[in-house]
């Protein structure tokens, strides 16, 4: 029963980052272990900017922020002083040519070009770690995800093709780790059936350890992070944050779906199914005790927590000739809002206007707008803050809310959100 690390790429993004990986997994190098990588530093938002240069054919911007990306990635190579460093620059050049070829390619659908070239970071990356790993003597064996994770073909959100994973993943990383080798494998990437790339959705790497957990029957996934674990709420925004040292899978569910970003909301659900620990670690203090995530749910409502998402815009949307906003009106709405790929983060209605409160993206908004504006009318308010709290309490809540204005409240006897501007 092996052990699943997730490295995110933060950490990982010099090299001293670099090496400090692979002491911690040379750690554990005697006991089977995955070691599952995401891409290095911000080189996913650099990639999707330079798909979104791509499709506006603007070529000079394309090669600046193409070269600067491979510049990036070459000095992190350098700065590693590595004893094999000419092969590994070879094989990183070589996947930069696949994306230059991947970025000049003609596409129909934005959502299958964005995986096929946003998911390059994590090729980059994985042949870093691997060769840091060699030279710390630890016996690597790459496996690139694209052979074992399957999925549909809902590029960029894309679902498992649980049976044909799990096949292969037994056929092709069972064998290796029985063979006493440290599987190092891309985190968010897959591939459908037609054999193109796909992607998990953005943080996804945590979604492909807990699928590896799964299949593999692991004792416990350990996510490494630049925090000292699972947090009540963002230490950037509150100085009193406190570490959680344990929260259930049902509060974590909960957590990652209202967008607490430690953990990727679809990771939870196979841990739970196999029941299996997942710890939430600190990467720079691995001594100190981490947040430890199990079907317990005893402790669950002792702390409150907070979650803060900026930049939000509240879409409000009205039938034309003010009759009710009711299923077939809202089908129409969710079709659109689901075809654009644009997440509702709130939602509420009243008899003739229903609001969507979702994260600002211009370009998805203005093309939901246009898609709907020919059936509805339709308003909208941004530079919101939606504000939820888990087992809220008074003292908290008049905390977060003095000298606010809220826009709407939703709640229930476990969590409550405040949509407040900001303003
Ligand atoms: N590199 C991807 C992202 O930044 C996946 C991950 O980090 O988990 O979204
Ligand atoms: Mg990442």
């Amino acid at each position: 029963m092996p052990r699943i690390f997730k490295f995110g790429g933060i950490l990982l993004k010099n090299a001293e980052g670099l090496r400090k990986m692979a002491s911690l997994v040379s750690e554990f190098q005697c006991e089977p272990l995955v070691v599952v990588v995401s891409a290095i530093g911000k080189t996913t938002n650099a990639l999707e900017e330079l798909q979104r240069i791509a499709a506006a054919k603007d070529e000079q911007r394309l090669q600046q922020h193409y070269f600067a990306l491979k510049h990036q990635h070459m000095e992190l190579i350098q700065s590693l002083e590595l004893s094999n460093e000419s092969q590994l620059m070879e094989q990183v050049e070589k996947e930069f040519r696949n994306l230059w070829d991947a970025l000049n390619q003609e596409y129909e659908d934005p959502y299958l070009a964005y995986d096929q070239i946003v998911s390059f970071g994590e090729r980059f990356s994985t042949r870093i770690v691997s060769a840091v790993l060699k030279e710390a003597a630890v016996p690597v064996h790459f496996i690139d995800a694209t052979q074992v994770i399957f999925t549909d073909n809902r590029h960029t959100q894309a679902a498992i093709n649980w049976p044909m994973t799990e096949k292969t993943i037994q056929a092709r990383v069972v064998p290796v780790l029985e063979n006493h080798q440290t599987v190092v494998i891309q985190g968010f990437v897959g591939a459908c059936e037609h054999g193109n790339s796909t992607t998990l959705g953005r943080e996804g790497s945590d979604f492909t350890a807990a699928i590896l957990a799964y299949v593999l029957e692991a004792d416990e996934v350990c996510i490494w992070k630049d925090v000292p674990g699972l947090m009540n709420s963002d230490p950037k925004l509150f100085s009193d944050a406190v570490k959680l040292p344990h929260v259930s899978y049902n509060e974590a569910i909960e957590l990652a779906f209202y967008g607490a970003s430690v953990i990727h909301p679809r990771t939870i659900q196979p841990l739970k199914k196999k029941g299996i620990l997942l710890k939430v670690c600190s990467f720079f203090d691995p001594a100190s005790e981490p947040t430890r995530i199990n079907s317990d749910e005893s402790d669950d409502n002792t702390i409150p927590k907070i979650i803060v998402k900026k930049n939000q815009t509240l879409l409000s949307i009205s039938s034309r000739d003010l009759s009710f906003m009711a299923e077939e009106k809202l089908m129409k709405v969710f079709q659109v809002l689901s075809q654009n790929r644009l997440h509702i983060n709130l939602m509420q209605n009243s008899a003739v206007s229903f609001s969507v409160i979702f994260d600002t993206q211009e370009h998805k908004r203005d093309q939901v707008i246009e898609e709907l504006k020919e059936h509805f009318v339709l308003k909208y308010n941004t530079g919101l803050e939606l504000i939820t709290i888990r087992h809220y309490n008074d003292a908290v809540l008049e905390k977060l809310s003095r000298g606010k204005n809220i826009f709407l409240t939703q709640k229930t006897r476990s969590t409550i959100q405040l949509l407040l501007s900001t303003e």
